[in-house]
């Protein structure tokens, strides 16, 4: 196996951890070069600087790792492997990862600017976690026996659907990746994954710990590159049975044209959102509120897809709630991602940070007033770093309140009615998660029936644990859920097998 060492490593410390990052694709158990032979260089979202050489797959590249899940899947290598086997591998897996949790988190933090308190903390162990979840459920899920007529015995089982293409985001790369992988290969299926081209370090170097823990050549191959190659690839393979996908709802969308254009394989999207929190008049304890309001919105530099970027506030509690939130802000250290004490860490790169400024000056320029934040800062450090920023005075008809900014951004909205909250907490295209705060059981209930959101929350911001389905209505998500065992269902087909009894001689 070849590795490249990260050729301009900038911080002393990352340089001292001795990283020797595996920038490779990863077909049938070995790292090997594009078919092209051509790389591309990453950077470092802190500093602006060049991180890493990574393989530029292509086509080709997709045809050979699909071939591999392909053999993989019809030999049985995998799926016919009992499920108390499959499981065992699958945890050794998970035990790897999270013995590798500073070497893992670093990679992401290099990576994606995220802060490492936040990649070492929770994205490794949350992966981790996933991983195991889902290997643990794999010899615990039964299947049924419908109720037929005398003579007849028919069961209802789940298959594997063979090969699974995934397509990840940059803004949870370890954890995106476990989301699809953690159910997809508890289920038996093998898998080709393409990690956003930004951000493939953490997931090569998780593929490399699967092979040590016994996952077998060819059941999990990853394909670095760019979307529109390798991503529209893996979307239009003829022998990808079912497609995974967490990013934009624009690009989403390509995944079903891909898949009614060839096989009609299955298509998953898990999208976007321009999530609400609700603050209802009598909610109490507005400092623990604002904790919450603020890790909604600003936790990952709000590159979340269920980033709780509406702030739905009744008007007679916004003021002091917005004193709260200003408050909790003193502790959002922005900075050096390598930093422990850092919570918002750099953008994933320029273009992103400048859409994300065009946001901000779209808000300014329709007449919402800035509270705090609303500039680049810490530029001479060469990384794209945009401070907590909060907008008072927004109307929901504002671009900051409609498109998903997928950054540091919150817009302040007044309500009056708990009508009128609803209302503007529904009048959106997106319907992934919500939040609301309230002391009144009638007012939660009520509120939770009302809105459209597959995540809703009360008195937390909270997206529930690996137990629970995630997926949204409307625009932010189709096809099914990632998490708990309803990710199980989507990585299966089902099954009837109806056997007719011949009569006792
Ligand atoms: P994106 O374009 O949707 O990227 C997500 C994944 O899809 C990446 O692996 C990307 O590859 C791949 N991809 C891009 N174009 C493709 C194509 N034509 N066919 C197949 N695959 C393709 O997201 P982005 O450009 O990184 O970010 C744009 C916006 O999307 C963000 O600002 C945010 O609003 C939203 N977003 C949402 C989530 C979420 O969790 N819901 C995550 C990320 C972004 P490459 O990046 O390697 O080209
Ligand atoms: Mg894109």
């Amino acid at each position: 196996m070849t590795t490249t060492a990260i050729p301009e490593i900038d911080d002393s410390r990352a340089a001292a951890a001795g990283l020797e990052p595996r920038t490779q694709l990863f077909i049938d158990g070995s790292f090997r070069d594009a078919l092209g032979g051509a790389r591309y260089t990453t950077e470092n979202p802190a500093t602006g600087r060049p991180l890493a050489e990574i393989a530029l797959g292509g086509p080709a590249d997709v045809d050979a790792a699909v071939a591999a899940a392909r053999r993989a899947a019809d030999d049985g290598r995998w799926s016919r492997v009992s499920p108390g086997d499959r499981k065992r591998i699958l945890v050794r897996w998970a035990d790897l990862i999270e013995a590798k949790g500073a070497e893992l988190g670093l990679l992401e933090t290099l990576d994606a600017g995220k802060p490492i308190a936040d990649t070492v903390g929770l994205d490794v162990p949350e992966t981790a976690t996933c991983i195991r979840w889902h290997a643990e459920a794999a010899d615990k899920l039964y299947g049924q026996v419908a109720p037929s007529p005398e003579g007849t015995v028919a069961t209802i089982t789940r298959e594997p659907c063979g090969v699974v293409g995934a397509v990840i985001p940059w803004n949870y790369p370890a954890q995106m990746a476990a989301w699809k992988l953690g159910p997809a290969l508890a289920t038996g299926n093998t898998v080709v994954i393409k990690p956003a081209s930004t951000t493939s370090l953490s997931l090569l170097r998780m593929a490399e710990l699967a092979s040590e823990a016994g996952l077998p050549d060819g059941v999990l191959n990853v394909v670095t590159g760019p979307g529109d190659a390798v991503g529209e690839a893996i979307g239009r393979h003829p022998d990808v049975d079912c497609v995974a996908f967490t990013g934009s709802t624009e690009v989403g969308r390509r995944f079903l044209t891909y898949a009614a254009e060839t096989n009609l394989k299955r298509v998953l999207l898990e999208l976007g959102g321009k999530s609400p929190q609700l603050v209802f008049p009598d909610a109490t304890d507005l400092a623990s509120i604002a904790s919450n309001v603020a890790s909604a919105v600003f936790w990952n530099m709000g590159e979340n897809c269920s980033a709780g970027s509406r702030l739905i506030v009744h008007r007679s509690i916004k003021d002091r709630l917005l004193e709260a939130v200003s408050a909790e802000l003193a502790s959002w250290p922005v900075g050096d991602p390598l930093d422990p004490a850092t919570r918002i860490g750099a953008l994933i790169n320029r273009g992103h940070m400048e859409r994300v400024l065009g946001y901000i000056d779209a808000g300014r320029r329709e007449g919402a007033r800035v509270v705090t934040g609303g500039e680049r800062i810490l530029e001479e450090t060469g990384g794209y770093f945009v401070p907590p920023t909060v907008f008072d005075g927004v109307r929901n008809d504002m671009t900051i309140a409609r498109e998903e900014i997928f950054g540091p951004v919150l817009s302040v909205i007044e309500f009056d009615t708990e009508a009128e909250a609803v209302a503007l907490a529904n009048d959106t295209p997106y319907g992934l998660a919500a939040s609301l705060y309230t002391d009144d059981l009638n007012v939660a209930h009520r509120v939770a029936r009302d809105l459209k959101a597959g995540v809703v929350g009360v008195n937390a911001y909270s997206e529930g644990d690996m137990t629970t389905p995630f997926g949204g209505y409307k625009l932010s998500g189709f096809g099914g859920h990632d998490k708990s065992v309803h990710a199980h269902d989507q990585y299966t087909e089902t099954k009837t097998i109806w056997i007719t009894l011949k009569p006792a001689p």
